[in-house]
This record gives structure tokens, C-alpha cells and sequence, in this order.
């Protein structure tokens, strides 16, 4: 792949904080962004141009597709068809096979299984009537899970019992419960050129199935580290990956097993636009836009606080602090549970 030349625009699927931050940091390297969000995009402030519009909108998604030289996404629940009517005229990076296996959670699971990594026991739970075969092989506690569409805790149910009969409402995987002492994060890129670099794993905290700090170092020990690099190493190499994923891991007394991937930046990486020279947004212009990786080496101790609802009350007080980056996403109103911004504090 030859580099993206200076003025060149890349289309976002998706327009809200992390579109935002991937906007500025593709301004910052010379390229413009242009947003495509069905709703409120608080990326459109950052960005060259905004297009509103549905998924399903097929007039919409051509202009928008002819307008820019690559595409890539912040969001990637977008629709399939709304993919190959875009793939059809500009490329896609990171690539659809990243996107199908992080869209559905049991053809995650089977592909980081194929690959020989490690994944909560599960079942798929295809239909109410699979749920008490499954709850039998797996036993209690237990979670279901909805395949598609599931983020922040939504769309799951805990099973204190086998014999508690719940349903999501959709095509689901049940889980067998970790017993996890720690939850850490990888944040990974790999290049066009297949070159790969990991920023630090962060340790984080989540609070009603939303994160709350992400703080690096993480307190793994060295070999456990070595692990979560090589396990996200793995993954991004397995699918041909161009561009920054998260992975999640749980620490348990057996090793480090996968949680979940996101095929995009992510709220547990917002600590590196404090900790590293390149941070992640950067990272993930660099690689849909076939430039060299950054090193995602970390020159500090940080740790990263999300704000969220009348979080953002104590802005104020946050500007005041030394030491202290404040990240703030131009959102309206703020609702229970809604991400409005971010703090990294430099320990
Ligand atoms: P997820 O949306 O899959 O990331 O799940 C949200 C949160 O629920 C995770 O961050 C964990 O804290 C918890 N969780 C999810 N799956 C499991 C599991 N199999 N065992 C224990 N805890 C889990």
C-alpha cells in the first residue's frame, strides 16, 4: 500500500469522541475527515465535512464513499450491506473480516478459539429453548450474552442458578464466569506493512458495565505482560490487520483469557495522548493511511478517568488540577451513563 498523500481525505463511519479524536489527529498529519453518522456527531466539529444520514441510505453512502480516499470507522455495529456498498468504491481498513468477528460474540469466540487463545467457556444460545442445555454444560454463575449489538454491559444477563430462566431477546452465547482478578487492556497496531507495536497494557475499573479509570503500569508481572502483547500481537496478525484494536483480557490465577476485541481505537487506550509520544488516534491515522507506526513506548505513569453524566460538573476543579489533561466531547445535554469526557492525570 502506498502512503495517503498529504490533503487526502478519510471517511469515518461514525461520528462520535472517537471520531473526534481521530479527526484531530488526522488534521494534525495533514488529512482531512469526513464524518458519517446517523445521528448527533460530535466529530463533525473537528472534521471537513459531516455527512447525516441513515445505514441504509444507499444515495448517501455512494457520495459519501467518492468523496474520500480510504474509509475506516470508530463504531463497528454498521450494517453489512452499508459495508459492501462502501467496500464497492473505497477501500476499508481495518479490514471486513475484522468486523465480522467483532460484530457477532460467538464468531469471535470461534475465531480466538481457532487460533489457540484462551476464551471464557460458552455456548451458543441460538434460541430460549438452547438456554437449559447450556446452562447444564456450563453450570452457575453464568452471563448471556446478545451476539450482536452489545456494548457497555447491554443486552446481558447474569445467571445466579441454573435454574433461572431469562432471555435477551435475540440470538445470544452464554458465558461461564471468570473468576478474575483483574481486568487489563491491550491496545495494539499493526501496520500496512504488517509491522506491529503494543502500547503498555492499562489496568481497568468499570463501574455499572462502563469503564471508569484505566491506570498504566498495570501492576502484571513481567511474563504475564509479555502475554497480553503477544496474545493481541496474535490476533491482529491472524485477521491481516491494518489499524488500532483493543483487546480485553482477564487476569486469572491460570493466565490471561480474552474477554472481547474492539476492531478500533479505544476508551481504555485514551491514556497514551498522555503517556506516549504517539498516541493511539495517531497510531490508527498512521496505519489506514500507510505510514509508519509510532512506537507506543510509555514515558509516563497515567491514569485515565472517564467523565461521565454530571461527571462533567467538576470540570472546573479538573482544570485546576496540575498534571491533568482535560478531554471534553462537545456533547449536549448530560444524561445518566453518557460518556462526556475524559481526564488523564499524569502520576
Ligand atoms: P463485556 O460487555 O463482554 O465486556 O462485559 C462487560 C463486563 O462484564 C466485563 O468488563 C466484566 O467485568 C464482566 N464480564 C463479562 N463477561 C464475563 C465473564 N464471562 N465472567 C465474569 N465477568 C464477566
Amino acid at each position: 500500500m502506498t502512503e495517503l498523500p498529504a490533503g487526502s481525505v478519510i471517511g469515518i463511519l461514525g461520528g462520535g469522541q472517537l471520531g473526534r479524536m481521530l479527526s484531530v489527529a488526522a488534521s494534525r498529519l495533514g488529512y482531512r475527515t469526513h464524518i458519517y453518522e446517523p445521528g448527533a456527531a460530535p466529530a463533525g466539529d473537528v472534521a471537513h465535512a459531516v455527512t447525516t444520514a441513515p445505514y441504509e441510505d444507499e444515495a448517501a453512502l455512494r457520495s459519501f464513499a467518492q468523496s474520500v480516499d480510504v474509509i475506516t470507522y470508530e463504531f463497528e455495529n454498521v450494517p453489512t450491506a452499508a459495508l459492501d456498498l462502501l467496500e464497492s468504491i473505497r477501500p476499508i481498513r481495518p479490514n471486513r473480516r475484522a468486523l465480522a468477528v467483532s460484530q457477532d460474540r460467538l464468531t469471535e469466540k470461534d475465531f480466538l478459539s481457532e487460533i489457540g487463545l484462551r476464551t471464557a467457556p460458552y455456548r451458543n444460545v441460538e434460541t430460549e429453548a438452547d438456554l437449559p442445555q447450556a446452562l447444564a454444560d456450563l453450570g452457575a454463575p453464568a452471563i448471556l450474552k446478545t451476539r450482536r449489538m452489545g456494548y457497555d454491559g447491554k443486552g446481558q444477563i447474569r445467571f445466579a442458578d441454573t435454574a433461572q430462566r431469562d432471555w435477551t431477546g435475540a440470538p445470544s452465547v452464554l458465558e461461564g464466569f471468570v473468576a478474575f482478578s483483574a481486568e487489563v487492556s491491550v491496545i495494539v497496531a499493526r501496520g500496512a506493512d504488517g509491522q506491529v507495536a503494543a502500547f503498555d497494557p492499562g489496568l481497568n475499573v468499570h463501574r455499572e458495565g462502563i469503564l471508569r479509570t484505566t491506570t498504566v503500569p498495570c501492576g502484571l508481572s513481567n511474563t504475564l505482560l509479555m502475554d497480553a502483547v503477544l496474545i493481541a500481537a496474535k490476533i491482529v496478525n491472524a485477521l491481516d490487520y491494518v489499524g488500532v484494536m483493543g483487546v480485553e483480557l482477564f487476569v486469572t490465577p491460570g493466565g490471561l483469557i480474552v474477554n472481547e476485541v474492539a476492531p478500533r481505537v479505544h476508551n481504555s487506550g485514551h491514556w497514551t495522548q498522555a503517556g506516549c509520544a504517539v498516541d493511539q488516534f495517531e497510531q490508527h491515522i498512521r496505519a489506514v493511511a500507510g505510514l509508519p507506526l509510532g512506537d507506543g513506548q510509555r514515558y509516563a505513569d497515567v491514569e485515565m478517568e472517564n467523565l461521565i453524566g454530571d461527571d462533567i460538573d467538576r470540570v472546573p476543579a479538573l482544570l485546576k488540577q496540575p498534571r491533568t489533561q482535560v478531554h471534553l466531547y462537545g456533547k449536549g445535554a448530560a444524561r445518566p451513563g453518557r460518556k462526556m469526557g475524559h481526564v488523564n492525570r499524569v502520576l
